[in-house]
C-alpha cells in the first residue's frame, strides 16, 4: 500500500516571494482560478524534488517548482501526474545525450544543452537557470512545458495527443494542432518567424508542449495566432469552464 504523506501548509512569506518573484502564479492565485498554493503543498508531498551538482535549493525555488507544475492540473486534479515521484532540479541547463536515425539508417549520437526533460514513467528533469526565466508572461516556461510533457504521456510515447476529456473530440484536436504545426514549420522554411517559439516545430509533441506555455503565459498570442489549438487547450486544461 501506498501512503501518501501529508502536506504541509506553505509558509506564508514562502509564498509572497514565490508570487513576487512568478508574475504567472500570482496572477493565478489572484485569480483564485483554482487552490494553486494548496494544490502546490500537495504536489510537494507526493513528488520529490531532488536538487543534484551541490545545488542548494532554497523553499521559494522548491514551493516556485511546485507552484508552475501545478497550473496545467489545477481544473484537472493531480492525479493526472501519478506514476512518477521525482523532479530532478540541475543548477542550470544539462548536457542530454540522444540518437538520430538518418535516411541512410546511420546512427547519429549527439549531445545538447537542455532546461528540461520528461521521461515516460520516470522523473522530470529541470535547470534552475530556467525555472528562473520560467512564469514571466513572455511565453517560457520550461516547467509547463516538461509537465505538458507528461500529461501527453499517459497514454503512451509524446505525441502530442494526451487522452481527452468526455464531450472532446479526438479528430477536431487532431486536425486544429496538426494545421498549427504545418503553418510553423511552412512560415520556418520561407524563413520567416512562427507565431510561436521556433522549437514548437520540432515535432508535433513539442508543438502541443510550447502551446501549453503560451496557453498560460500568453493566452491572447496563441488565441490570436492558432484560435483553434486555442479552443482545444481551454476544453483540455479548463474543462467544464470553457466558454
Ligand atoms: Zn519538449
Amino acid at each position: 500500500m501506498f501512503l501518501r504523506k501529508a502536506p504541509a501548509a506553505i509558509d506564508d512569506g514562502v509564498w509572497q516571494d514565490v508570487c513576487r518573484r512568478f508574475v504567472l502564479i500570482a496572477r493565478f492565485d489572484a485569480a483564485g482560478e483554482g487552490p494553486i498554493r494548496s494544490l502546490a503543498a500537495r504536489f510537494l508531498a507526493q513528488k520529490s524534488i531532488e536538487p543534484v551538482q551541490g545545488l542548494a535549493l532554497d523553499p521559494v525555488g522548491r514551493n516556485a517548482i511546485a507552484a508552475l507544475a501545478c497550473l496545467p492540473v489545477m481544473h484537472l486534479g493531480l492525479d493526472y501526474y501519478d506514476g512518477w515521484h521525482s523532479v530532478v532540479v540541475y543548477p542550470g541547463g544539462f548536457l542530454a545525450r540522444g540518437h538520430e536515425v538518418d535516411e541512410a539508417g546511420v546512427v547519429h549520437e549527439y549531445e545538447e544543452a537542455r532546461g528540461g526533460e520528461a521521461w515516460l514513467a520516470g522523473p522530470v528533469i529541470l535547470s534552475l537557470e530556467d525555472v528562473a526565466a520560467s512564469g514571466h508572461l513572455d511565453g517560457y516556461n520550461v516547467v509547463i512545458h516538461e509537465m505538458a510533457h507528461k500529461l501527453d504521456m499517459l497514454n503512451g510515447d509524446a505525441n502530442g495527443h494526451p487522452p481527452l476529456h468526455a464531450g472532446m473530440d479526438s479528430r477536431v484536436w487532431y486536425e486544429a494542432f496538426s494545421a498549427a504545426y504545418a503553418h510553423s514549420n511552412r512560415c520556418l522554411d520561407a524563413g520567416q518567424e512562427p507565431p510561436l517559439d521556433d522549437y514548437a516545430a520540432q515535432s508535433p509533441a513539442e508543438f502541443f508542449a510550447v502551446a501549453s506555455e503560451y496557453f498560460f503565459e500568453l493566452p491572447d498570442v496563441l488565441r490570436d495566432a492558432y484560435p483553434d489549438v486555442y479552443r482545444q487547450l481551454d476544453a483540455f486544461y479548463r474543462p467544464g469552464a470553457s466558454a
